[in-house]
């Protein structure tokens, strides 16, 4: 709707006639839209990293432990005996930074979170792309938004003339209610969207994913309360001290 409202609304009343700047922006925003759905469906179509069965099982062979049983394995887990990070719903060994995804019901290798948007787990694979579609949709909500100010204003003035006689501009009455509500729409996903590639460039910045924070939060909570300080926040490892 926005794209909608930005190609047929807002450019037509910044430049009433094809000029360089009007197939600048016009390049612009079709590069904006292409960037989005490009970076939407790599988010969706990319597998965000599972574990592979001949990694877990080489490392049961590694510490000899490939014969015991998944009941035996487990209690080993719940004893905190294994020397390797374990997954006690897959009952195999995962990587350190590997959590388990009950939506997907595997480990996924530096699971971010399960997004219900692009019906797939943000992991090590496709978190680049789920931040750069984030990125690319802030920046048209912005764009489109600060554009559309001009228009705005541009149909209040045809208003306050239409009110004082005067001749009405060439902007149709009926395009109004569905520009208000896409520039609203903007807003409203453009704050949402601002706030979640936030907290993903944080997060990226400091080497953690959403998981790993919480778990370094929870692990800073236990050390302080021991009187320790917990340096190691940004490694995953530090998760597996209780
Ligand atoms: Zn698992
Ligand atoms: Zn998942």
């Amino acid at each position: 709707m926005c794209a909608y409202c930005h190609l047929t609304l807002v450019l037509p009343t910044y430049y009433p006639e094809v000029t360089f700047g009007y197939i600048s922006h016009l390049l612009f925003s079709i590069y904006l839209l292409i960037c989005i759905a490009f970076h939407y469906f790599k988010a969706v179509r990319t597998s965000p990293g599972n574990v592979d069965i001949n990694w877990s099982d080489g490392v049961l062979k590694s510490h000899n432990l490939h014969q015991l049983s998944s009941v035996e394995l487990k209690e080993l887990a719940a004893q905190k005996k294994l020397p390797f990070a374990f997954c006690k719903k897959c009952v195999k060994p995962k990587p350190y930074r590997a959590h388990h995804c009950s939506v997907c019901n595997k480990c996924v290798l530096k699971m971010d979170h399960h997004c219900p948007w692009i019906n797939n787990c943000v992991g090590h694979h496709n978190h680049r792309y789920f931040f750069l579609f984030l990125c690319n949709l802030l920046a048209a909500c912005a764009y489109y938004f600060f554009n559309s100010i001009y228009f705005a204003k541009t149909m209040y003035l045809r208003k306050a003339s239409l009110i004082r006689g005067q001749p009405a501009s060439s902007l149709p009455e009926s395009n109004d209610f569905i520009f208000f509500f896409s520039f609203l729409l903007a807003a409203a996903i453009g704050l949402a969207i601002a706030g979640l590639a936030s907290w993903h460039a944080f997060v990226i910045v400091t080497g953690q994913n959403t998981i790993e924070f919480y778990n370094n939060q929870y692990n800073k909570k236990i050390f302080a309360s021991r009187g320790e300080v917990k340096f190691e926040q940004f490694c995953s490892l530090s998760t597996t001290v209780p």
